[in-house]
């Protein structure tokens, strides 16, 4: 497996940039070289109590900080990367493209989520509504997908 060591934050291949495609706060990590799977990428950040929009959980406790990259990675519920909060790694799983915008699972990761979102990933195994994987669905949530067997019944 090949590990990059970055001497560059974030790396130069990769590029905080504003996304069309989501309703997740509208930025985004996009490549803006081919990104090979089986990539790693060492994180770098700051380990804080509290949750904010772009903090990684390490445990319920202790969140991983991280505004020049790794707090800007889009969710999708078939994504191109996941995160290893054991070794603080971005662990690319399938090619990415130029232009393509990186992907986690946010649930992966996450037991109670900054704030839940609708999603619309286009994955076939997407789950709709995105949550902590500890969390109850709130009632917002209820209600969106409620709404989505009204339109799908
Ligand atoms: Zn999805």
């Amino acid at each position: 497996m090949d590990f990059s060591e970055i001497e560059v934050y974030p790396p130069a291949e990769l590029l905080i940039k504003r996304s069309n495609v989501c309703d997740q706060g509208g930025v985004g990590v996009v490549s803006t070289h081919p990104v090979s799977s089986g990539l790693k990428y060492q994180l770098k950040g700051q380990i804080v109590n509290d949750i904010t929009q772009h903090t990684v959980e390490i445990n319920p406790n202790l969140h991983f900080l991280d505004t020049q990259f790794t707090g800007y990675i889009l969710h999708s519920c078939q994504p191109n990367a996941q995160l290893d909060m054991k070794n603080l790694t971005l662990d690319i799983l399938r090619d990415i493209g130029i232009g393509e915008f990186l992907t986690i699972d946010y649930a992966k990761t996450e037991s109670k989520l900054f704030r839940q979102f609708a999603c619309s990933c286009h994955a076939p195994t997407c789950r709709r509504w995105i949550k902590g994987n500890s969390e109850v669905i709130s009632e917002k949530g209820s209600a969106f997908i409620k709404s989505l067997s009204r339109v799908y019944p």
